[in-house]
């Protein structure tokens, strides 16, 4: 087992764009060994609160905290050498570069700077062979993810953020990104996925967060919010 991640915490996040609330005093832990699942309509203000957490956007008013460090104001580069890596979910890896050097990539901005990182990542990710020295543009969506994965994960992140991990991948790729997802948890990583598969969302997620119109308004197991049906 690998050593504890502190726990992610926002609390009482508020951002506008213009006149517009898009965080209503949005309070949220992302807790180690969990995977912590925040879903809604779209506006709800999903992205919002992940870019508050990854720092790419920061808040009006409230705070971030990574476990005593208030980390609010940190820039998004800083987050990430702290420990907390994300993927996006506009893709974005670097298209001239090889899929391992992308992946290196991650490892050189993250927590720590490590190869056997770096391999395990590739590896977790079914990222084997000639595709490792493929450049990345113009691989199927589906590598691109794992691609990003991997990527985010070179840096032994304790926290690890996912803005619609599933997207463009087929339903034998959800498995096993749901497989990868629960292990890594498992291990001790805080996880925060956001996600409209419901279904992924209420296999993997221990616990999840409702948003609508910028605020949480319902928390709890996912087969108590979701309903027994969601995910069978
Ligand atoms: P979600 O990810 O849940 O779909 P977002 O956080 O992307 O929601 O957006 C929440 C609300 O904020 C939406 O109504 C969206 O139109 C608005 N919004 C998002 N980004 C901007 C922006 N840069 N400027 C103005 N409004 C924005
Ligand atoms: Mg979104």
């Amino acid at each position: 087992a690998t050593a504890t991640a502190p726990s992610l915490r926002a609390r009482r996040l508020r951002l506008r764009y213009g006149e517009f609330t898009a965080l209503d005093d949005v309070d949220l832990d992302v807790l180690p060994g969990r995977v912590s699942a925040v879903v809604g309509p779209n506006g709800a203000g999903k992205s919002t609160l992940f870019h508050c957490l990854a720092g790419t956007l920061r808040p009006d008013a409230g705070q971030v905290r990574l476990g005593e460090r208030d980390i609010t104001r940190l820039p998004a580069h800083a987050r990430t050498r702290l420990g907390i890596a994300r993927t996006f979910q506009q893709l974005a890896v670097f298209p001239s570069m090889s899929v391992a050097d992308n992946v290196r990539v991650g490892a050189e901005q993250g927590r720590v700077a490590d190869p056997g990182a770096v391999e395990r990542a590739l590896r977790l990710f079914a990222l084997d062979g000639a595709v490792r020295s493929a450049p990345a543009a113009g691989l199927p969506t589906g590598t691109l993810r794992r691609v990003e994965l991997a990527r985010a994960l070179a840096g032994s992140p304790r926290v690890l953020l996912l803005d619609e991990p599933s997207a463009g991948l087929d339903s034998a790729e959800v498995a096993a990104l749901t497989r990868v997802l629960r292990a890594l948890a498992d291990d001790g990583t805080a996880l925060l996925v956001v996600e409209h598969d419901l279904d992924l969302v209420a296999e993997l997620a221990d616990v999840v967060h409702v948003m609508a119109a910028g605020r949480i308004v319902t928390s709890g197991p996912a087969d108590h919010v979701l309903g027994p049906e969601a995910g069978r």
